[in-house]
């Protein structure tokens, strides 16, 4: 029961749209896929959208951190569930005790984990993670053959799966991508190399789904395509996406204020001529950005209007001009009103940031309601 769940200001999951995603992703790539939903399912809901990817079939699911795995868990998700994140020595008997997967990324990590899985007396279900270029975590794959063979040969560990990471994929028109692709191949060589059996190799994020049917490999991980979203701008929509997230409010103040009056903080933005000025009940104590002060939009009446001065902690001003509102319109910050369409990328592309940082920085203040 969340306390602000009546709040006119509300996030809009269309859980119909998600299906679409996903059905649309597993059409294209014919090869089983990883939902990942970590984040807070990129601001849609960890435990929602964990739920609908179970319902649809999904064979894999992937968080960030073991807590994320454990809340999954309890909430009664039953897949495979693979924590992508490094691992904290600690925290390994977690792993065991929910029955997450564990991603493994040096040798040392993998000393752990048997030790831990000894202590515990169960095996432990591990992806080996190898970095092909993102400098991230994971072994570098130019000198990943004593790793994989450690873990070939460890009582202790199943190797489950075998994974990397792409920089560069949202991008089409890269060379990094086959570069790290390459470099991939050439790590998971080692396996044939010593007769191990090949674990399930998983390359492709977002951009490698959309861009590079090469990383598709064994199983995909999309993270933001399911949710509808494009990674970034210079990405191909080669599969019809359907954007799951709304975000929306209502006006809850009207005036008409003189030319020469100022707005909000700092008294940045003056009114050149008489206007008409509505206050919107959000703020960036919600996770609406700051930085769209006198620069984003909102839809109000089918119609795009300006936000003027600085956004408050709780509540922004929008300047409509010689338009009309009344208190308790509807006021569209992402998504569709009339004819008129507000998407993530686009205002995140106008405070100069990604969609995935607007998106997962709409906090708990602003309630989910699915349908
Ligand atoms: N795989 C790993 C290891 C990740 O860290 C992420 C997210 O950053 C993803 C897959 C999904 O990425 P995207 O949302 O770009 O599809």
């Amino acid at each position: 029961s969340n306390p602000f769940h009546e709040r006119p200001t509300r996030i809009e999951i269309d859980l119909d749209a998600f299906a679409h995603n996903h059905a649309a992703i597993r059409s294209r790539v014919g090869v089983p896929v990883m939902g990942i939903v970590k984040a807070n399912g990129y601001g849609h809901g960890l435990v929602q959208m964990a739920q609908a990817l179970e319902r649809q079939g999904v064979e894999q699911i992937g968080v960030a951190f073991v807590e994320e795995g454990i809340a999954l868990r309890k909430a009664g998700i039953r897949r495979p569930i693979l924590v992508l994140g490094g691992i904290f020595g600690p925290q390994v008997s977690q792993y065991l005790d929910h029955d997450l997967e564990i991603t493994v990324s040096s040798l040392d990590k993998l000393r752990q984990v048997e030790a831990a899985a000894e202590a515990r007396g169960k095996r432990a279900v591990v992806h080996l993670k190898i970095d092909t270029g993102m400098e991230r975590i994971g072994v570098h794959s130019y000198s990943s053959a004593a790793f994989i063979q450690a873990a070939a040969a460890s009582t202790w560990c199943f190797i489950k799966g075998v994974y990397s990471h792409l920089a560069c994929a949202d991008d089409p028109a890269s060379p990094m991508t086959l570069q790290q692709l390459e470099r991939f191949h050439d790590a998971c060589a080692q396996f044939e190399r010593i007769g191990a059996p090949m674990p399930i190799r998983h390359l492709a994020n977002s951009g490698g789904v959309l861009h590079f049917p090469e990383t598709w490999l064994d199983m995909v991980r999309p993270g933001i395509i399911l949710y509808g979203v494009l990674p970034d701008p210079a990405s191909r929509p080669t599969i019809e996406l359907k954007p799951v997230l709304s975000l929306k409010s209502q006006v809850v103040y009207f005036k008409v204020i003189p030319e020469g009056a100022t707005v909000s903080y700092g008294a940045t933005w003056r009114a050149d001529h008489q206007t008409r000025i509505v206050t919107v009940p959000i703020g960036y104590g919600d996770g609406w950005p700051r930085a769209l002060s006198s620069t984003g939009r909102v839809l109000i009446r089918g119609e795009q209007y300006p936000i003027v001065g600085r956004v408050c902690m709780d509540q922004f001003m929008v300047d409509i001009g010689a338009g009309s509102a009344w208190n308790e319109d509807e006021v569209v910050l992402i998504g569709r009103q009339g004819n008129e369409l507000l998407t993530a990328e686009q205002v995140a592309a106008r405070i100069g940031t990604i969609p995935y940082e607007l998106l997962v920085g709409l906090n708990e203040r602003i309630p989910r309601h699915y349908a």
